[in-house]
């Protein structure tokens, strides 16, 4: 049966600022400040929250979790992740798999990045091998590289049967 493949692409930027938890990919890194935001401000599940909405044409994060609606103040992002992953899933879609970048000059995030990709794979219910994940940091230029923001991007790649766009 034809497959249909889909691609899409997300990305987040929120400012690092003293007394907020450091949350990435649902992982807190011990570090002296934090993302700020209305939710947890995890940059990169709403990078991939983004990324699967956007392969399946179903608008964005902030459309459907919109940051005035109080019910989203402090939110864990796990569940804009989780409800992204129902949606498409609804559609009739499979996650193939998600690639990530997160540009953060400090902390390191490399000796979380196992715990995160597992993290991830939990609420995506796909195998950790599905999930790439890479930390870059900025030279010490612009926000991310003076510490004031931190940013991911991510991309996911979404399959179906071609026969699952008639229902
Ligand atoms: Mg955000």
């Amino acid at each position: 049966m034809a497959q249909e493949f889909r691609t899409g692409i997300g990305y987040d930027l929120h400012r690092l600022e003293p007394d907020r938890k450091l949350i990435i990919g649902g992982v807190e890194l011990p570090f002296e400040k934090g993302l700020a935001g209305h939710s947890d401000a995890d940059i990169l599940m709403h990078a991939i929250t983004d990324a699967l909405l956007g392969a399946a044409s179903l608008g964005d994060i902030g459309e459907l979790f919109p940051p005035t609606d109080p019910q989203w103040k402090d939110a864990d992002s796990e569940v804009f992740l989780q409800q992204a992953r129902e949606l498409v899933v609804g559609y009739g879609y499979r996650i193939v798999n998600v690639d990530a970048v997160v540009v953060l000059e400090r902390p390191k995030l490399l000796p979380h990045r196992q715990a995160i990709r597992k993290n991830l794979a939990r609420i995506l219910a796909i195998d950790a091998d599905r999930i790439g994940l890479k930390a870059k940091t900025s030279e010490g230029v612009g926000p991310c590289g003076r510490g004031e923001a931190a940013e991911a991007h991510a991309v996911a790649t979404l399959v179906r049967d071609a026969a699952a766009k008639l229902m």
